[in-house]
């Protein structure tokens, strides 16, 4: 069924790539029966494009855990074995050369021994899927982080074994927050792999601890829990000093870094205004004004227009944005167009915010 919102943003698509035909984008031919793949070009130059937020699931890691492929969260369309010509056909279709593939966490809560099993047969089964595709797909490892000393283990294995890029996690970790101590055996290991943590929302944390609040129209428990959760971890890295601990970490923050940097100002007065709950300092045991930690991170493009685009860069750096889809959840289809139609932009900038800072940070050829 196609509902209004498919529509809308089909048909803004249709006329985004109208728009730049020509200038900015040129199509290559298609092969018989297949979709035309989109080429972006930027002042003339072919652009690898780089999307950062793209999520996929394992059936047979799913299954250790009594869960299935089902249903608007765990979609069928995640499964990168039965799925995968359709990935790459919206792939082609929306100018997306290389996706970093991700899983979003469901095992934080399980045990030891079933948690080695869920990594070992996740991170086997993405390593699968991009040996099959090495030029459209890299992935994200993923690690049990409830046993710090196990998700190090694993997060090494997948970059050292499995060629991963880095690594996802929650939010939080089963209600624990990922900036206390007891996950620095981890954040060492990314640190000094430098492996790209990619950090996304889990659904049991912000919208599942506000659901009262959430009931209702409008998908709130996503549309604003999902960056609240986002903002809450953020918040926790900086002020609890993990990022001072950690100075070489590489972060992307899913969904823009939720609404961090669209309010940011407001955290460097919180300490000013009550010291007393920022013991160790006006601003607590961190170094820095907490808005130049934001500097010092990285984040998807996930605001849906122009205007975003231009205050996430105000507040945080060009040199900070890369392109996020979140397919196949179907938020946005012009997540490259986004980045063409942002005016004030220099050709640079869109050619780094396109894939080529995501080519950098993950070790893709350009
Ligand atoms: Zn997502």
């Amino acid at each position: 069924m196609t509902t209004r919102r498919d529509f809308l943003q089909t048909t803004t698509g249709a006329l985004a790539g109208l728009a730049f035909v020509g200038c900015e984008l040129m199509e290559a031919a298609p092969a018989k029966g297949q979709t035309r793949r989109r080429e972006v070009v930027v002042n003339g130059k072919r652009v690898k494009t780089v999307d950062i937020h793209a999520h996929c699931a394992v059936p047979e890691a799913l299954a250790l855990m009594n869960l299935k492929l089902a249903g608007p969260s765990l979609r069928p369309d995640l499964d990168m074995v039965t799925e995968v010509s359709k990935r790459l056909q919206a792939m082609d279709e929306q100018g997306i050369d290389v996706e970093a593939l991700s899983i979003n966490p469901n095992w934080y809560k399980v045990d030891r021994d079933l948690a080695k099993q869920v990594i070992k047969v996740q991170n086997e089964k993405l390593a699968e899927a991009v040996a099959k595709h090495p030029d459209r797909f890299v992935a994200f490892a993923t690690a049990a982080l409830q046993f710090p000393d196990l998700a190090a283990e694993q997060l090494e294995e997948g970059v050292k074994k499995y060629g991963m890029r880095g690594v996802a996690i929650g939010g939080n970790v089963a209600g624990e927050e990922i900036s206390d101590p007891k996950f620095n055996p981890f954040w060492a290991k990314a640190e000094q792999l430098g492996a790209l943590v990619f950090i996304h929302p889990q659904g049991d944390g912000a919208p599942a601890q506000l659901q009262q609040r959430f009931k209702g129209n409008g998908y709130l428990g996503n549309v604003i829990g999902n960056p609240l959760e986002t903002t809450i971890a953020l918040s926790h890295l900086i002020f609890e000093g993990t990022l001072d601990r950690f100075p070489g970490l590489k972060i992307c923050a899913a969904h823009a870094g939720g609404f961090l940097p669209s309010y940011s100002g407001r955290s460097d007065f919180g300490c000013p205004t009550r010291p007393d709950l920022c013991p160790g300092g006006t601003h607590g045991p961190i170094k820095k004004q907490p808005t130049e930690y934001l500097k010092q991170m990285y984040y998807d493009t996930m605001v849906f227009n122009p205007e975003g685009v231009r205050h996430l860069i105000a507040a945080v750096g060009a040199t900070r944005l890369v392109v996020g889809s979140d397919y196949p959840y179907p938020w946005t289809k012009t997540a490259v167009d986004l980045i063409l139609q942002t005016s004030g932009l220099s050709d640079a900038d869109k050619v780094a915010i396109l894939g080529g800072t995501a080519a950098q940070l993950l070790g893709i050829d350009t």
